[in-house]
């Protein structure tokens, strides 16, 4: 679960960590009032929506009146935001923060994630913060540096001096000391909160020498939302995919991609191994479905109607080796979803394993049109001549 940048900056500020302060506007006749409440000018306007890369797409605006920022709230409010992240349709913006405008001397790049081949936290700090993080990784990887979480010790303070002590020019003795404070206090943020993510970026110094963290983002295990019970109050279901949102409703693991071969696999595994032949075979996926070993006839059918209200999908892949799901529930599943909304697209299935011959025939007696693929090699060919 994704947190929002305003409610991830409540809780750095609880935490310690210095933030601009700020009034969150769901509507432009707020924007003047917001001017008042809060120190400006300047004004840092910025658009509240899960996908980062605001401020390259408009996003984020600095402004020096109070008429400047209405009109820049009239303009972004309610209309879609198109950055990088968030795809060719964008996301609409629905609320804004209105922030007192800081004087940076530099930005800096810090984070916290959980990093799998240690198995525990990894603390990340680069020189070179603002908006381009993933291309300084691609480019300068020797400007990201890594501190590990020893789990049994936790952060040490010398850990943030190992992140900071080198850098040229050198720190002013408080500002290093705000950095290590900084630090310690994410590592706390990311603890209590069962994060997969705290990443502040930029974390800036201003021309006084204080350090503050000017953009927010954070990321829930979703594994640990049960014991963490305040923070599911701050979910936003408008800002995930609605197919992706119909599936969660339905328990099924369902990630929305960029391509047009929707696909329906049982097991994590195949469904990835099915996803890579998809693009050996020249294709794109458009999703991941993993509909699991125990689905019911029912979430066949969900999963399948998913596939099915995604316009952008060309050609649909079934991809079955039954072993606790059995073939002839499959087949029902897929039938229940056909009967409410018609197929217009190709549809290539490959059908293993338990109760196979029932699960053939049931399709076979069916007004369904259908491909029959003798392996997965052949399906994936199939389905991506369908598209070519
Ligand atoms: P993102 O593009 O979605 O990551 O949005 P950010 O919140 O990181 O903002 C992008 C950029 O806007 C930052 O890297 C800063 O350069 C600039 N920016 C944000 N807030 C301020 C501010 O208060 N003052 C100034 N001068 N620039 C800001
Ligand atoms: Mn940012």
């Amino acid at each position: 679960m994704k947190l929002h940048e305003y409610q991830a900056k409540e809780i750095l500020g609880k935490f310690g960590i210095p933030v601009p302060k700020g009034q969150l506007i769901t509507a432009p006749n707020q924007a003047e009032d917001a001017t008042q409440a809060v120190h400006g000018p300047p004004w840092v306007v910025k658009a509240q929506v899960h996908a980062g890369g605001r401020g390259k797409a408009g996003g984020v605006k600095v402004i020096q009146t109070p008429q400047a920022v209405m009109t820049a709230a009239a303009s972004l409010l309610g209309n879609p935001l198109k950055t990088k992240q968030a795809g060719p349709e964008g996301v609409i913006v629905r609320k804004l923060l209105i922030e007192e405008g800081i004087d940076i001397e530099h930005e800096f790049y810090l984070s916290m994630v959980v990093d799998r081949s240690t198995a525990g936290p990894t603390m990340i700090f680069s020189p070179a913060g603002g908006m381009e993080i993933e291309e300084v990784a691609a480019r300068s990887p020797e400007l990201i540096r890594k501190q590990h979480v020893n789990s049994g010790a936790g952060w040490m303070p010398y850990q943030a001096r190992n992140l900071i002590y080198d850098l040229d020019p050198p720190f002013r003795p408080e500002t290093a000391n705000a950095l290590v404070a900084v630090m310690g206090a994410l590592y706390k943020v990311f603890l209590t909160h069962d994060c997969s993510l705290v990443e502040i970026n930029p974390l800036v110094t201003t021309t006084e020498g204080k350090v503050v963290a000017l953009d927010a983002k954070m990321s829930i295990d979703d594994n640990a939302l049960y014991r963490q019970k305040q923070l599911l109050e701050l979910d936003d279901p408008l800002e995930k995919d609605p197919l992706e949102r119909m599936a969660e409703a339905y328990n099924l693991n369902y990630i929305r991609l960029d391509g047009n071969i929707g696909a329906m696999v049982n097991g994590a595994g195949l469904a990835m191994a099915t996803m890579d032949v998809i693009k050996l075979a020249g294709a794109e996926p458009a999703n991941f479905l993993d509909v699991g070993g125990g689905a019911s006839e029912e979430m066949i059918t969900r999963g399948f109607e998913i596939i099915l209200k995604d316009t952008r999908v060309k050609a649909i892949l079934i991809n079955i080796f039954g072993g606790i799901l059995r073939c002839d529930v499959l087949a029902r599943g897929v039938l229940a979803a056909a009967n409410k909304i018609r197929i217009q697209v190709p549809l290539i299935v490959r059908l293993e394993g338990t109760n196979v011959e029932e699960g053939r025939a049931i399709l076979k007696n069916s007004d369904l049109k259908f491909l029959v693929a003798k392996d997965l090699a052949e399906a994936a060919e199939l389905v991506a001549k369908q598209v070519s």
